[in-house]
């Protein structure tokens, strides 16, 4: 047992009690854990700052000087204490609104002391409300430090454990653990990118001695935390490729046949790209895992369709899966239209697809009469076997657990079948590094040439006449129009009463137009039913929650009305956008709120109207709510970094993959004695880590 596996209980200073709270509240079981509980920032205490040089601006300042006279003003529960502080160079106030008595007692006028705090202005006077005060020592005195902050917790601090206390155990463990602290990552790297030893970086991330010594501190810890979360991701990837073989498909007659033939339009740059990409991967004879990533609308079912052409031209069945059954239903119309008119057989098999109609499926999948087979989960059952499944195609990939992938690789026993996910949820770069690291990437970045980019407008509630106008003058130019409401949590009662008072109150409106209605409490088949309607055109307007469909399509519909648009997300806002612009019409959207906006709700609101670039607004989102809510809880955990921030240290990130990377290239299995550590580091990391099988 190496010394930072030693329970936190035997630091000086905790015991049981303490350490049963740390490990509760803060996941602190041994002292590696504990000395790996970074500070989230620093109060400045580097140098006294002078009462002329304040102002309210500043984060935290600390001063030097003396308190000229103390005065109560206010009453009641207004009552506060004011203490007139001077340096020389002006004066300020100190306030506290609690605990006078205790003040009037310890604090002494005209005693010189340090005060910390934030700096307020109320007219022309500063203060600052309940300072950190101290008596002046030489050693306080000569300053100098930055004083860590640790993140707590409100039990923690109703049990007196605070920054200072933690400050205080990480102390003595520092001491305790400067023999112990090894080094993680080899000379080589080190030099390479001129980091600090780990002992370095360790001592002056808890107790950096200025900015210049912490920011070498964090720089080293965030690289290497990114490098060896890269190094795993990329050998993992080696290891798969090396392990599983995948079928040679490098028979490109049909794709020939289908470009001089059946190719409906001409692909865009980006389309091309990611086909050449496809190929390399398909013919290379080992498993293609690839992520197709591109913007709702930005043609990835074609790219689908010529992936399925080469497992063709190698003789092997293709299998599509969708989330569900009404993407499964256009994914086949769609595909449909391509492969009929090339001979290539195609069969929907979806949860409702009756027992009867299942049996020829079956068969000709058996006999390999039956090329590709669209579907849903209907599609992972046992009795679904294939002759020959040379590729696996799955559609937002996100919705879906490893399990049933596996289940899909393993409808070829033989040679697992080349996979490809795609989803229409674009990831920022640091994001899909991080998450996806392990397969290889593939964005469509651009979308179909000649398509009118959907023009978005922000209209407050008061505007809601003139946007009626509008509804009324695109459904009389024979266009469909969406109505969004906000509908969180499905069982809150409110917002499914002002989703009812909305369609109560555009029926009204709009008298003779035929609407939908359709929200996450109807019984499915009614949900099918008024989709459906809409699809077909039978409804002009469509007032939903957010449950209509992810990559539903419904060309004529050209609208998009977001209600209380302040309340959603601006991954979520851009998704719902997508659902127009998919005809040949000038489509718009049109967020909806009322006056008060928060500041992030306005930069969400400006984001959407500013840009329809699915990754623009991902990086913004990124920026906004940070990596985890981004991606939800079930991939966050992935995303539980120490200390490297996926919205701030793209720069870090890339170098530590780029190093990772090498690394592996040029020492595959970490036998080189240089990268000893490297290896005993992901040896030791294995034990502890999240599951990362749950990536891919
Ligand atoms: P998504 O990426 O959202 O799945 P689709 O594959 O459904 O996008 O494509 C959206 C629309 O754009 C479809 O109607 C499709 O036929 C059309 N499309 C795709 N690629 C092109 C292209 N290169 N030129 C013109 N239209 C295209
Ligand atoms: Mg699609």
């Amino acid at each position: 047992m190496s010394f930072f596996d030693t329970s936190i209980e035997f630091l000086k200073g905790v015991g049981p009690q303490r350490a049963a709270l740390l490990q509760k509240e803060l996941n602190i079981f041994t002292f590696g854990d504990l000395i790996q509980h970074y500070p989230f920032r620093y109060e400045d205490r580097t140098r006294f700052y002078q009462i002329k040089e304040v102002n309210e601006l500043m984060p935290s300042v600390q001063l030097k000087g003396r308190i000229t006279e103390f005065e109560a003003l206010g009453q009641g529960n207004r009552k506060r204490l004011v203490g007139y502080f001077t340096d020389g160079s002006g004066e300020l106030e100190l306030v506290w609104f609690q605990g006078i008595n205790w003040v009037l007692q310890k604090i002494k006028v005209q005693q010189e002391y340090i005060v910390f705090g934030k700096p307020n202005r109320y007219g022309s006077t500063l203060s600052i409300a309940h300072p950190e005060i101290d008596i002046v020592t030489e050693k306080k005195e000569k300053g100098g430090y930055l004083q860590p902050v640790y993140s707590l917790s409100e039990r923690l601090r109703t049990k007196h454990i605070d920054s200072k206390f933690i400050s205080k155990i990480q102390q003595d463990l520092l001491r305790a653990a400067q023999q112990h602290l090894r080094e993680t990552l080899p000379d080589h790297l080190l030099q390479k990118h001129l980091l600090v030893s780990k002992k370095v970086a360790i001592n002056n991330i808890h107790f950096p001695k200025d900015y210049a010594h912490l920011t070498l501190a964090q720089h080293r810890l965030k690289f290497e935390e990114l490098f060896f979360i890269q190094l795993r991701l990329i050998k993992m990837k080696l290891v798969r490729q090396e392990k599983f073989r995948g079928q040679v498909f490098n028979d490109t007659s049909v794709l020939t046949t289908f470009y001089n033939q059946h190719l409906p339009f001409p692909l865009t740059d980006a389309q091309k790209r990611v086909v050449k990409e496809i190929y390399a991967d398909m013919k290379s004879g080992k498993q293609m895992n690839r992520l197709l990533q591109g913007d709702v609308g930005s043609g990835k079912t074609i790219v689908a369709f010529i992936t399925i052409l080469l497992a063709v031209g190698g003789n092997a069945q293709s299998a599509l899966i969708a989330p569900t059954e009404i993407l499964a239903q256009q994914h086949f119309n769609n595909l449909r239209k391509y492969a009929e008119p090339m001979g290539i057989t195609i069969a929907l098999l979806t949860g409702s697809v009756k027992k009867s109609a299942r049996k020829p499926i079956h068969e000709k999948l058996q006999d390999g009469s039956l090329h590709i087979l669209i579907g849903t989960h209907a599609l992972l059952e046992e009795e679904v076997k294939f002759k020959k499944l040379g590729l696996a195609i799955i559609d937002e990939q996100h919705r879906f657990g490893v399990a049933q992938r596996s289940k899909l690789w393993q409808k070829n026993e033989e040679v697992y079948p080349h996979v490809l996910v795609m989803t229409a949820t674009p990831i920022p770069r640091t994001l899909a590094m991080t998450l996806y690291g392990d397969l290889e990437i593939s964005v469509i970045d651009e979308l179909p040439k000649g398509r009118k980019p959907i023009k978005t407008t922000h209209r407050y509630d008061t505007h809601r006449l003139q946007v009626n106008g509008f509804i009324k003058t695109q459904i009389d130019q024979g266009r469909q129009v969406y109505v969004v409401y906000p509908l969180i949590d499905e069982s809150e009662k409110l917002d499914l009463k002002h989703l009812m008072d909305g369609y109560d109150s555009i029926t009204r409106t709009f008298p003779d137009i035929p609407i939908s209605v359709l929200h996450g409490q109807m019984p499915a088949e009614a949900k099918d039913f008024e989709m459906a309607r809409f699809k077909k055109g039978e409804t002009k307007i469509m007032v939903a929650t957010t449950v209509i469909e992810v990559g539903v399509d419904v060309p004529n519909a050209s609208v998009m009305i977001i209600e209380s648009a302040q309340r959603f997300g601006l991954s979520q806002l851009h998704q719902l956008r997508g659902r127009v612009g998919r005809g040949a019409e000038q489509s718009y959207c049109i967020l909806m709120t009322d006056h008060k906006l928060s500041a992030e709700s306005k930069t969400r609101i400006e984001t959407m109207v500013r840009t329809n670039n699915g990754f623009e607004i991902a990086e913004v989102d990124l920026k906004l709510r940070g990596p985890g809510d981004l991606m939800g809880t079930q991939q966050s955990g992935a995303l539980d970094l120490l200390i490297a921030d996926l919205s701030k240290d793209a720069d870090v990130l890339k170098k530590a993959r780029e190093a990772a990377s090498e690394l592996l290239e040029n020492d595959p299995q970490l036998a080189k004695p240089e990268n000893k550590m490297v290896l005993q580091q992901i040896q030791s990391m294995r034990k502890t880590a999240v599951n990362w099988s749950r990536i891919s």
